[in-house]
């Protein structure tokens, strides 16, 4: 990196920007990436640490702060409704609170142990020193090459920005290819089937939702099917062809040479997600093979001074079947990037590091695809090994990889119940199924569970599992819980219950 001579962050970083009343002898923690995670490290820093002792800025690389990208599919699907709907604070909110925020401030290089950033700004190079850092950049789309696909019909679906761009160009569309079965590819399907579009489903494994029970993934592939999506599973995209306003995909099967061509209009690449850090120099303990940045509970990274929180980061989580061992937790959610962000923060605000910590969390996921509600929290064992520890599907854990899973560790003794109910009390005209997948070790330590309904029911029940396992619960304890039982919520024997019932039946024998 340049050695020219550093200039004051506040003078040109943050002209046209209003700064803080921070004092010459305050110090400078820089937060990277101003959405979720970031955004809460500031606010957390700023809670323990008043403006004229520490200045707190936050380079944003877009033009937008503070949305819920989670709401996107759900915008998309209604016409009504437009993308800065998802904005949840203004630039003045953090002003007014002695947060500076710079947009369109893009880092591109990170020297750790100088203390100085490399970032462009309207198309200039400026370096800027840090006392602390924050990262809190989140992931990229994977890059999808596809030979032949035109710019204009490839879209991605991870910013607000993809948003604004999908949904002004959808009108022109009538047949949309999503590529990718993961959760955000299935709630792509579901938000451009209510817009009335074909919509085609590319996914390389034989089932969508991969890192769910089988018969769930199933279930999945038969609702896909009842609402018009056309499957193409098993086939993995190659190239694409584009003649006159013609878009071709060419899609590769299982078996050597089994080749198809299908029509469509545009592609939008849901096949997952890679931490976006490749500012941050190479480090095989700083920053892993995938570019995602280890942190311990306190959300420090192996550099001195740099935290790290949100989507680019991986945990280190204990086993429970395997004491003493731990793995590596990569938990791209939106609950886990505002938790861990509020502890970087706090943290290094402080800059020890070490004196407020994130629990590790079991990993907890669902999501609406049509009238079906699946969700799952901890480890499933799937065919006698262990699920991936990385709760997102598998889509995107492969394209974290890039390549497919390396094969699982082999699982501990672990028994699984699995039991089908209704979502609400007997002779309820509404009552939807429930099914349950529930899974404890040999000794009835809970180690994970999913859950699926033809209706509203299983997104919320997780939340009981995702309670217990954080508490290292058992079977036992699922069992003397006091769930609520009215017939419009619930039956007396709520499907919960029932799968923890016949887990300590099997656990017995
Ligand atoms: C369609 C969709 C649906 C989702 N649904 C759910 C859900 O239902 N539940 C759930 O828990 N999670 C969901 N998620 C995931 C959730 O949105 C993310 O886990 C969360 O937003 C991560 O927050 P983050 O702050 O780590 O990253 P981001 O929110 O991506 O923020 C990172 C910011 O850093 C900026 N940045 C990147 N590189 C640089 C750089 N070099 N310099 C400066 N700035 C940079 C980016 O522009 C971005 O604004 C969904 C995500 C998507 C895309």
């Amino acid at each position: 990196m340049a050695s020219a001579p550093l200039p004051y962050i506040g003078r040109r970083v943050l002209e046209g920007i209003a700064t803080t009343s921070a004092g010459p002898m305050s110090e400078h923690l820089v937060i990277l990436g101003g959405n979720t995670a970031g955004l809460a490290a500031a606010l957390s820093a700023r809670r323990r640490r008043p403006a004229q002792d520490l200045r707190v800025l936050v380079l944003e690389a877009g033009q937008d702060i503070s949305y819920g990208a989670c709401g996107m599919p759900y915008n998309l699907a209604d016409p009504q409704r437009q993308p800065n709907d998802l904005l949840v604070r203004g630039m003045d909110h953090f002003r007014q609170l002695g947060i500076e925020v710079a947009l369109g401030h893009r880092v591109l290089e990170v020297d750790p142990l100088a203390r100085r950033l490399r970032l462009r700004r309207d198309g200039q190079d400026i370096t800027l020193p840090w006392d602390r850092l924050v990262v809190a950049t989140g992931a990229a789309p994977l890059p999808m090459s596809v030979p032949g696909l035109p710019a204009e019909r490839h879209f991605t679906f991870r910013s607000l920005q993809d948003l604004r761009r999908l949904k002004e160009a959808i009108h022109g569309f009538q047949r949309v290819a999503v590529v990718g079965g993961g959760a955000v590819g299935l709630e792509l399907c579901d938000a451009l089937r209510s817009l009335d579009l074909q919509v085609l489903l590319v996914e390389a494994q034989s089932l969508p939702l991969p890192g769910f029970p089988h018969a769930l993934r199933e279930r999945a592939v038969d609702t896909l099917r009842l609402h018009g999506v056309e499957l193409h599973l098993d086939s993995r995209l190659t190239q694409a062809t584009w003649q006159g306003s013609r878009l071709g995909i060419e899609l590769q099967g299982p078996a050597r040479g089994q080749h198809g061509s299908v029509a469509c209009e545009a592609l939008v690449n849901a096949t997952g997600q890679i931490p976006a850090t490749d500012f941050l120099p190479a480090n095989p303990l700083a920053k892993d093979a995938h570019g995602a940045l280890p942190v311990d509970r306190s959300m420090a990274t192996a550099w001195p001074g740099i935290w790290a929180a949100g989507d680019c980061v991986v945990r280190e989580h204990a086993v429970p079947a395997l004491p003493g061992e731990t793995a590596r937790l990569w938990n791209p959610q939106a609950r886990e990037a505002r938790r861990g962000g509020r502890v970087a923060g706090w943290n290094a605000a402080f800059g020890t590091g070490d004196d407020t910590t994130l629990p590790l969390s079991p990993g907890t996921l669902a999501l609406k695809l049509f009238d079906l509600e699946v969700a799952r929290c901890g480890r499933l064992g799937l065919d006698g090994v262990e699920a991936p520890l990385l709760p997102e599907p598998v889509s995107t854990v492969r394209g974290l990889l890039g390549q497919p899973l390396p094969a699982p560790p082999r699982m501990a003794q672990a028994l699984q119940a699995n039991v089908k109910g209704q979502t609400r009390g007997h002779g309820m005209p509404q009552a939807d199924d429930l099914e349950v997948w529930l899974e404890a070790d040999g000794q009835g330590l809970l180690r994970g569970g999913a859950l699926c309904s033809t209706g509203p029911g299983a997104a919320l029940r997780v939340n009981v599992l995702a309670a217990l396992l954080q508490a290292q619960g058992r079977v036992e304890d699922l069992l003397e819980l006091d769930l609520v039982y009215s017939p419009p919520f619930g039956p007396i024997e709520d499907p919960l219950l029932k799968a923890a019932s016949r887990l300590r039946t099997l656990l017995k024998k």
